[in-house]
C-alpha cells in the first residue's frame, strides 16, 4: 500500500457562511481517503485539514474547515476520482462482474458497495421531451412486462416504468408536457394511453409493424393458395430442367432384381427343356433323369396352362411402411436427388412414420447395383429456390426483384390472376412508406376494400381503425428503430444481472448514459489544459 500525505498549499481560506477569507489557523485534523491504485498498488491518502477561524465577529460560523474542491465529498472515505470511476465500472459492468474488474485495477470493493454506488447516484431527469417513442419489454415473459420511454430526437432512454398500463403511461405523460409527437407499435395499451395523457399530441404508428401486419395479410392469402404455389414450383423445375438439356435417368436394376430374373431365366429354361420331352412322349421318371426336375414338378408344370412364374413374377416382399412413398422416391431418384435424409426429410413432410434407416436400406439397392456405377456421371439437374408463403410475401412488396424471383412470380400470377392483384397492393403499399407519403393512404385503402380479397380487405379495415396514427406513420420521419436498440440494450443488462436484479436498480442501468470515451471527447473538443491540483504531495511508502 501506498501512503500519500497531503496538506492544501494555500495560506488562507474562504468562510463558507460570511465568506470572508480568514489566515488564522485554529487546529487540524487528518482524513483517511482511498484513491486511486497507483502500479497496482492501492493508495491511502491522508489529508491533513485546516479548520481557521472566522476573522468576522457577526458570522456564527466561528471555526470553520478549509475545503478542497473536487477532491472529495463529507463523508465519503474514497476520493471523487476513485467514486467516479467505481461508477462507471458499475454502471458498465454491474456488481460481480465490475468487481472482478476492480480487483484486477487493484482497488479492493465488495459487491454491495459497488451496487449501492449505484442505487445512492441521482436519477437523470427526462428533460423536456419532444418526440417520444414507447415501447413494452418483458419482465417475465408471459407474465410481467415494463414500459420503456425513449427521447427519440435526444438518442437516449428518458425512462423506465415496471407494468404496462395505460394509466402510468398516461400519468407520466401529463406530467411531461413537453410531448408533442407519440411514436408506438399499432393501437393496444399506448395508444390509449397517448390519447389520455397527451390528448394534443401527434400519435404514430410504427412503419416496421404496419409493414409486418401487411405481410401477415398476404402471408395468409398465400397460405391458401398453396397448391398454386407448388404449381408455379413445378412448372418452373420443369422448365429448368428442359433448358438444361438434363437428362433423368432409370436407376438400374438392383442386385436382387437380377438374380432373381437369372434364377427365372433357368427355370423358364428348364420348363421348355420338360415341355419339348414332353412332346416327344417321354414319361415322368425319364424326364426327370433327363432334365434334374422333380416327377411333382414335371407332373405341375405339364398340368398348368403355360410357365407358372414365381409370387406372380414380383420378387416377394414383405410390405413395408415406405410402400406408399416408393413412386415419389423413385421420382426423386430420377431426377437425381439421391441423398438418403434428404428424400427421408422429404416424405417425413408427407408422413412418413418410419426411420430414417429404413429409407437408407431402400434406396441402397438403387446406389449399390454394378450397372449404376458403370455409367457415366451426370451433371446433377439445376436446383431451384423454394418459395414457402412467408418470403414470398415479403417479395411481392418489393419494388426490385432478381430473375429467378420475377420469373417463379409471373408463373405464379399465371395460376392465380389474384396474385397480381396483391403484388399491386403491397408494392404500392411499401413504396408509399419509403416515399413517407401519408396523404395516398385513403385511395389505397379504397383500392384494397375493391380487391374484394377478404385479407386485403381486412388489412384495410385494421388501419381504418387508428387511421391518424397510421397516417402520421406513414409520413413523419420518426420510427421505433431505436427503441428497438434500446430494449435490446435492456435484454442485454438485464441478462448480465443474471435476472436478480429489482427494478430500481435495471432502471438506473437502462438509464444511464456513459460518457463519450476521454480520447473522443479531446478530439472533438481541443485539448484542455491539465487541471492543476491545490495539494502538494509528501511521499511516505
Ligand atoms: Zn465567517
Amino acid at each position: 500500500m501506498v501512503i500519500i500525505e497531503a496538506v492544501a498549499s494555500a495560506t488562507s481560506a474562504t468562510c463558507p457562511e460570511c465568506s470572508l477569507p480568514s489566515r488564522h489557523v485554529h487546529s487540524h485534523r487528518y482524513r483517511t481517503l482511498s484513491d486511486l491504485p497507483w502500479f497496482g498498488l492501492a493508495v491511502r491518502l491522508m489529508v491533513r485539514i485546516r479548520h481557521f477561524r472566522c476573522r468576522n465577529e457577526h458570522c456564527p460560523q466561528q471555526i470553520f474547515a478549509e475545503q478542497i474542491p473536487g477532491t472529495f465529498e463529507a463523508f465519503s472515505r474514497r476520493t471523487k476520482r476513485l467514486n467516479e470511476a467505481l461508477l462507471t465500472v458499475a454502471y458498465e459492468l454491474g456488481g460481480k462482474a465490475g468487481v472482478r474488474v476492480a480487483d484486477a485495477l487493484g482497488i479492493d470493493i465488495g459487491r454491495d458497495s459497488l451496487l449501492r454506488l449505484i442505487q445512492r447516484s441521482p436519477l437523470p431527469s427526462a428533460g423536456a421531451v419532444r418526440v417520444l417513442s414507447v415501447d413494452d419489454w418483458c419482465w417475465k415473459k408471459r407474465h410481467s412486462y415494463g414500459t420503456m420511454l425513449v427521447d427519440l430526437e435526444q438518442h437516449r432512454p428518458v425512462d423506465l416504468l415496471p407494468d404496462r398500463n395505460v394509466d402510468s403511461f398516461a400519468r407520466w405523460l401529463t406530467a411531461h408536457d413537453s410531448v408533442e409527437v407519440v411514436a408506438s407499435d399499432r393501437g393496444g395499451t399506448y395508444s390509449e394511453g397517448a390519447s389520455t395523457g397527451a390528448p394534443h399530441g401527434i400519435q404514430v404508428a410504427d412503419r416496421f409493424h404496419l409493414l409486418t401486419n401487411l405481410g401477415t395479410a398476404i402471408e395468409q392469402f398465400l397460405n391458401k393458395h398453396h397448391r398454386d404455389l407448388r404449381a408455379a414450383s413445378a412448372k418452373m423445375r420443369q422448365a429448368a430442367i428442359e433448358a438444361s438439356g438434363y437428362q433423368p435417368r432409370e436407376p438400374a436394376k438392383t442386385k436382387l432384381v437380377l438374380s432373381q430374373e437369372a434364377k427365372r431365366d433357368r427355370r423358364k429354361a428348364k420348363y421348355d427343356q420338360v415341355v419339348a420331352l414332353a412332346g416327344q412322349n417321354l414319361t415322368y421318371k425319364q424326364i426327370a433323369v433327363e432334365t434334374g426336375v422333380s416327377v411333382d414338378t414335371i407332373s405341375r408344370w405339364l398340368r398348368a396352362d403355360g410357365f407358372p412364374e414365381w409370387g406372380g413374377g414380383v420378387p416377394v416382399r414383405r410390405p413395408s411402411k415406405l410402400d406408399r412413398y416408393e413412386s415419389y422416391l423413385r421420382k426423386r431418384w430420377t431426377e437425381g436427388y439421391r441423398n438418403a435424409t434428404e428424400l427421408y426429410k422429404e416424405i417425413t413432410k408427407q408422413g412418413y412414420v418410419g426411420s430414417p434407416q429404413m429409407v437408407r436400406y431402400f434406396v441402397r439397392g438403387w446406389r449399390e447395383s454394378q450397372s449404376n456405377k458403370r455409367l457415366p456421371s451426370q451433371p446433377p439437374p439445376p436446383r431451384l429456390r423454394e418459395y414457402l408463403p412467408h418470403h414470398l410475401a415479403w417479395l411481392l412488396s418489393q419494388s426490385e426483384l432478381d430473375d429467378d424471383d420475377t420469373k417463379y412470380i409471373e408463373q405464379l400470377c399465371e395460376e392465380c390472376a389474384d396474385v397480381r392483384t396483391v403484388q399491386g397492393l403491397a408494392s404500392d403499399f411499401a413504396q408509399m412508406i419509403r416515399d413517407r407519403d401519408g396523404e395516398r393512404l385513403s385511395a389505397w385503402m379504397d383500392r384494397a376494400q375493391q380487391s374484394e380479397l377478404p385479407e386485403m380487405v381486412s388489412f384495410a379495415r385494421g388501419l381504418g381503425k387508428d387511421l391518424a396514427a397510421v397516417k402520421a406513420g406513414l409520413s413523419s420521419e420518426w420510427s421505433q428503430g431505436q427503441i428497438e436498440g434500446q430494449i435490446n440494450r435492456l435484454k442485454l443488462l438485464k441478462r448480465q444481472m443474471y435476472g436478480r436484479a429489482g427494478f430500481e436498480l435495471l432502471q438506473r442501468r437502462v438509464l444511464y448514459s456513459p460518457a463519450r470515451p476521454r480520447r473522443h471527447r479531446r478530439q472533438c473538443a481541443g485539448s484542455s489544459p491539465p487541471t492543476t491540483s491545490g495539494t502538494e504531495h509528501s511521499k511516505r511508502a
